[in-house]
């Protein structure tokens, strides 16, 4: 039977030698474990093989299992919400994560910067692009991402860390890699030394295409399937 530990020796692997084929430093690109739909054991199981950054999707399954890793005696973990927000979710994600990749709304950042509570840090945040404009109409437009990320930048209790997608699934590495670029050109434009922002972050590539990713300046992959294995129910759905 293939364990946690052997798949996320096998996605470690594929990181690294995409890193050699690709000329990029691992150490620069970070892999965030997206545990949306497993319980706090499957979670329990990467953290004790060396993981530490995990996604969820869902504010309600995401708050209990950081509570349950935590009574596990797991403190150590960094927590990224990845899902859709509305409004009403915003002061629970505030409370307890440490990232937030999904920002395409002025108000749900303004929101979060509000709720964020005065004895943690600043919630680091991503701002999401719609690149393909097509069936996932998540995401700021790459046009608009500009006054966005300016205006997110000066809220007092967010750190804008960089840029988020979620592409439609491409036909192949070539595809991937163009709209992945895109991705890395807009952060390049957005860094124009007039803009004053700083973005580490370029938040791209998941199960399937992380090796495009990295070759396209990806920093945070977010894996899921080849970490846990399927998924028992389908992504998408809002809890
Ligand atoms: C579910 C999900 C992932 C992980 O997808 P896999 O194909 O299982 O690796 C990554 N990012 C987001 C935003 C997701 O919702």
């Amino acid at each position: 039977m293939t364990t946690i530990d052997d798949r996320l020796r096998q996605v470690r692997a594929r990181i690294a030698s995409a890193c050699a084929r690709h000329g990029r430093d691992p150490a620069e690109v970070h892999l965030l474990a997206v545990s949306k739909t497993w319980g706090p054991d499957a979670v329990w199981q990467a953290w004790q093989a060396g993981q530490r950054e995990f996604g969820e999707n869902y504010v309600q399954e995401g708050v209990e299992k950081i509570s349950a890793l935590r009574a596990l005696g797991a403190s150590d973990l960094v927590w990224h919400f990845i899902g859709p927000l509305q409004s009403n979710k915003t002061r629970a994600v505030a409370e307890h994560f440490d990232w937030v990749h999904g920002i395409d709304r002025f108000k749900i950042a303004q929101r979060l910067s509000e709720q964020r509570p005065p004895g943690l840090g600043p919630l680091q945040v991503c701002i999401q692009v719609n690149l393909d404009g097509g069936a996932n109409k998540a995401g700021v437009p790459a046009a608009e991402a500009l006054a966005l990320a300016q205006q997110v930048a000066a809220l007092p209790r967010l750190q804008l860390r960089g840029l988020m997608c979620i592409p439609e699934p491409a036909p192949n590495f070539a595809a991937a890699c163009r709209v992945f670029g895109q991705l890395a050109a807009l952060r390049g434009q957005l860094q124009a030394p007039l803009s004053g922002l700083a973005l580490d972050t370029l938040s791209m590539g998941m199960s399937d295409d992380l090796e495009a990713a990295i070759a396209s300046g990806s920093t945070l992959l977010r894996v899921g399937s080849a970490i846990f294995g399927p998924r028992a129910y389908a992504s998408g759905k809002e809890k």
